[in-house]
């Protein structure tokens, strides 16, 4: 038996044989052409089909697997159709006088090298897309074939890989994939994503330990531990065959759950929401009996975007989200980008201590034209749903006086030009700082719900910058002092009559899930995936005892 350790990407146990993907790498030759401007006419024919394939491919796979697995051909698409990478290609072709595939694949390197740079996680997660779009041009080029070979056999499998571009993850044949096991991969990755909304265990970073020989071979995932077992033991075949049959009762009577209340033994009740990042993560949102959506982070449109994303494509993105809710609360927060979450097009300057530093609610105030781009689609799109909006990054009660003089400016501007909007949307504010918590008395004058940020509400009250992995051992997420602004904030908020939530990483926290109730939270917003775990958690409590 051979154990292999990496990180878990979800907690569950598979035992079934590996198949491990095999695809056609491209071998790129370095050719010289004379006539530049042919080359880049070719390119231009090979990215056109390749545009046209990706349309295909998503309509396709809208049908087959969903309007969220499928939404990944879109955002290839965009990729294609980028400027900058575009003008790579082009560039390296007539500056180098070479062949379209070694200019794409010189892009690809390049931009991927660049994403991986990034401290952003999502963002280094795109690194796999941007050479999975380039490998779909080199293969148009040379007239290949465009799918992939997955295997043949009828049995379920568990896919082991080097890595899986997106598109390829997306191709497989879920109803046959029992998880997933990576020599790479990163958290964020889409392979994660899926193995997450799928409910399959998933375990990356397995190195080169994990070999092309083990093809067929038998294999138990513990996505539990992060421990893959290759030809396990009798006796490791017994104790996780317990832990899996454990594992899947626990998930049955989650499913038992769907539809029911989240109430307390007692009767207290609270609401469970979930967080998205895109409209395309609506349907987990069904998938798993949310009340609402708590957190929709407005920045992918922004993060995906290679310019500022205009007042149309915003309002139909929030249009589509608060349709698709039809009638149940969706709470929009207002672009936080900087710090860990840039955009070239922003250029914001470089900064010693970014997380303090102009992000979020501070570039929206000096950048007005920004913000009211933004307020412009939400107003609008509240006309179709059931919008809030919510502001991060607040210390202060003069910032929310000025965000309601931008929002009064919009509104008269929207009314002078006869644009249709909705006049009173439910406006709220993260409490994510502790300078927010600490003033959450008069604060709670101005607005009509707190939502409580406690990823970056830890960071800065334990001062433990939340992306530096060495900190963890100082990190104390039950920390008192972070418990107690939350207190006080729930105590503030019901004080002046305005409810209260949780949407950061904390309120997924079982262990907490009393102490919130007990604090009078009224909402929790966790991923879409935690929300039944949460409900199960609620309907377990006495507060009487
Ligand atoms: C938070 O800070 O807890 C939060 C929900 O916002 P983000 O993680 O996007 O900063
Ligand atoms: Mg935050």
């Amino acid at each position: 038996m051979i154990v292999l350790q990496g990180k878990s990407v979800y907690k569950d146990v598979c035992i079934g044989k590996i198949s491990f993907y095999k695809r056609q790498e491209s071998i790129i030759k370095r050719i010289h052409v004379t006539d530049v401007e042919a080359e880049v006419a070719r390119f231009q024919d090979a990215k056109a089909k390749g545009v046209a394939q990706l349309g295909e491919l998503h309509e396709q796979m809208i049908q087959t697997v969903g309007e969220a697995d499928a939404a990944i051909f879109e955002i290839h698409q965009m990729m294609l159709e980028d400027l900058d990478y575009c003008d790579s290609i082009e560039n390296i072709i007539r500056t180098q006088e070479v062949n379209t595939e070694y200019a794409v694949g010189i892009t690809a390197d390049n931009f991927s090298d660049m994403f991986l740079a990034m401290d952003d996680e999502y963002m280094r997660g795109r690194a796999a897309d941007v050479k999975d779009v380039s490998e779909r041009l080199i293969r148009i080029l040379s007239g290949q074939d465009t799918r992939k070979q997955t295997t043949t056999s009828n049995d379920k499998y568990i896919v082991a890989a080097d890595d899986l571009a997106p598109s390829e993850t997306v191709q497989l044949d879920k109803s046959k994939v029992l998880g997933f096991i990576l020599q790479k991969g990163s958290s964020s990755s889409h392979t994660a994503i899926l193995a997450r909304s799928m409910g399959i265990p998933a375990i990356i970073g397995l190195g080169e330990n994990l070999s092309e020989e083990y093809d067929g071979v038998a294999c138990i995932v513990d996505g539990f531990t992060g421990q893959v077992y290759i030809e396990p033991d009798q006796a490791t075949l017994e104790e996780l065959q317990k832990k899996k049959a454990d594992s899947d009762a626990k998930k049955e009577l989650l499913q038992t759950l769907k539809g029911k209340e989240n109430v307390t033994i007692d009767g207290t009740k609270i609401n469970i929401y979930a967080n998205i990042g895109s409209p395309a993560d609506v349907a987990k949102v069904f998938a798993n009996d949310a009340g609402g959506i708590g957190l929709f982070r407005s920045e992918f449109l922004y993060l995906e975007n290679s310019d500022f994303p205009t007042e149309e494509q915003q309002f139909l993105a929030y249009k589509q989200v608060a349709e698709n809710m039809a009638g149940k609360k969706v709470i929009i927060r207002t672009l936080d980008i900087g710090a860990d979450k840039q955009a070239d097009y922003f250029n914001l300057d470089h900064e010693d201590n970014p997380a303090l530093g102009y992000r979020a609610i501070r570039i929206c105030l000096t950048q007005p034209e920004i913000f009211k781009t933004q307020l412009r689609a939400l107003y609008r799109a509240a006309c179709f749903g059931n919008i809030s909006i919510m502001y991060p990054m607040i210390t202060s009660v003069e910032e929310v006086r000025k965000i309601k003089e931008i929002v009064a400016e919009v509104k008269t501007e929207l009314k002078e030009e006869g644009v249709p909007f909705k006049e009173d949307v439910e406006t709220g504010i993260m409490i994510e700082t502790p300078a927010a918590a600490l003033i959450s008395d008069e604060l709670a004058k101005e607005v009509d719900f707190f939502s409580i940020g406690t990823n970056d509400l830890t960071q800065y009250t334990l001062a433990i910058d939340r992306q530096n992995q060495k900190l963890e051992p100082f990190s104390n997420t039950h920390h008192k002092a972070v418990l107690k602004l939350i207190q006080m904030a729930a105590e503030n908020a019901h004080k002046e009559g305005i409810w209260i939530g949780i949407c950061g990483e904390l309120g997924a926290d079982t262990e907490l899930t009393e102490t919130f109730l007990r604090m009078g939270i009224d909402e929790l917003s966790v991923s879409a995936g935690l929300v039944l775990q949460v409900r199960n958690q609620v309907r377990s409590i006495d507060l009487n005892k």
